[in-house]
């Protein structure tokens, strides 16, 4: 039997391994269902083991607890092209700044997520905004390596299976910052350029998906798909099928079942998520816009989160009411064998005319949706909805 790294089932496709392989016998591909999967090479490796110490599913890097937790909020123009409070931009102009460099995952033109690097303000744009989908690393852990070598600051974003991956490949860096995400899980690779290749047949090239896009509010969930001729669709069944199924946990990678990153204690030096209640915070208003929510892990991390205005709060009253979407897993869907079936034996298409069915009653209740969106109407009833929850939990 070939050498193996870690169990298939727990594998996140970081691809850590692939970049600390000596020998260059680890490649990185696309699996049947369309997830990123290290193949090892059986001719050239020399069971060094290396990529069993450096994968953070072997060998997890040491973890801090959170020390303090803020909220931050950018300027509007800057929190409605991201998707919380835009806490990632502002860290990233500062790291610049510095005459640093910032690592995140944009869409390249090919419209596939890849992580990749920039050294401008101007280029931050595709950085921004949570993109539901696996990024591609290949290639980014040596290339973060070489910069930190040659002196420079690096800011790196990712999830936390990407973030455990680069501490287990550098270790600690001065010049070294690294953000995880609090992260639901990821859809398939592979799923998504089949619903980019979809689309585009039917109406245009894609050049971007908004997956929170904030058109009618934080609180109201609008998906965009961007064509090159200026032209946009949302709110129809082409534009939501995709995060149908990731929202169904039905195209979700299976390590993000059992994920190892989802702890309060990280690797990383700052956890970003959404704040959803602001509430009892004086200097915090909520404006449907967005706030982003921060815990900093180490004293560098919380002292770029004071430096950048980050309004501090009550960590251990956020952790007792937001805490669960750090640690717990989603869940398995009922039906997921037979999806993954379905999509690998008969594609695409046939997974969209099964799971969201083009009939008149879907046509009506998008056509409603619609307006209530353009009426204003729906950002009242989410924030009502909003509301109840929070009295809810009191
Ligand atoms: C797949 C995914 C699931 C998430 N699930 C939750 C959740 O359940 N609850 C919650 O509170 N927050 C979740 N988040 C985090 C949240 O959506 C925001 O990213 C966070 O609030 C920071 O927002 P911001 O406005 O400060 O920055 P933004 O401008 O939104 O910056 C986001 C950063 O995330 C990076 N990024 C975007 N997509 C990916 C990706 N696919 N893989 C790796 N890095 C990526 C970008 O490079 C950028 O640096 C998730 C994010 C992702 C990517
Ligand atoms: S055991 Fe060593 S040579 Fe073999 S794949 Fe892993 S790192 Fe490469
Ligand atoms: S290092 Fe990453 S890609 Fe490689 S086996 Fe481990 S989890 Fe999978
Ligand atoms: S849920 Fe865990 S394994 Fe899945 S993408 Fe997020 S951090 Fe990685």
């Amino acid at each position: 039997m070939g050498h193996t790294i870690c169990e298939k089932r727990e594998c996140t496709g970081c691809s850590v391994c692939v970049s600390s392989c000596p020998k260059k016998a680890i490649k990185i591909d696309l699996d049947e269902c369309g997830f990123y999967r290290p193949k090892i090479e059986d001719n050239l490796c020399v069971n060094c083991n290396v990529c069993n110490r450096v994968c953070p599913v072997n060998n997890p890097p040491e973890v801090y607890g959170p020390t303090k937790a803020f909220a931050f909020q950018n300027t509007e123009e800057v929190r409605f092209n991201s998707t919380s409070g835009g806490f990632f931009h502002a860290i990233a102009c500062r790291i610049i700044d510095d005459g640093g460099v910032v690592c995140g995952a944009a869409f390249e033109d090919d419209m596939v997520l890849r992580h990749i690097i920039v050294a401008k303000k101007e280029e931050l744009a595709p950085l921004q905004r949570s993109k539901y989908v696996e990024s591609s690393l290949d290639g980014i852990y040596t290339r973060i390596r070489d910069y930190l070598r040659n002196g420079r600051k690096v800011l790196f974003a990712g999830v936390g299976c990407q973030a455990a991956a680069l501490r287990n490949y550098i270790g600690e860096d001065k010049n070294l910052i690294i953000i995880d995400l609090v992260c639901y899980g990821v859809p398939s690779s592979g799923l998504f350029r089949d619903w980019i290749t979809y689309i585009e047949k039917k109406y245009a090239k894609v050049v971007d998906v908004r997956f929170r896009d904030k058109s009618y509010g934080y609180y109201t969930p609008n998906i965009k798909v961007l064509f090159e001729n200026g032209k946009y669709i949302e709110n129809c069944r082409d534009s939501n099928i995709y995060a149908k199924l990731f929202f169904r946990n039905l195209s979700v990678r299976e390590s993000c079942f059992s994920c190892h990153f989802k702890t309060v204690d990280r690797s990383s030096d700052i956890t970003l998520g959404d704040l959803w209640q602001t509430d009892g915070l004086e200097t915090i208003k909520d404006d449907d816009k967005g706030t982003t929510c921060l815990f900093s892990h180490t004293e560098k991390g919380k002292e770029l989160c004071q430096e950048l205005g980050a309004v501090e709060i009550d960590k251990e009253m956020l952790l007792a009411k937001d805490a669960q979407k750090m640690v717990s897993c989603i869940s398995t869907a009922a039906g997921t064998g037979k999806f993954w079936e379905l999509y690998k034996e008969r594609g695409f298409e046939v997974i969209i005319n099964t799971y969201e069915k083009d009939n008149f009653l879907r046509k009506v209740k998008y056509l409603i949706k619609s307006l209530l969106n353009r009426t204003g109407l729906s950002r009242w009833m989410y924030r009502k909805l909003k509301m109840k929850k929070i009295r809810d939990n009191r």
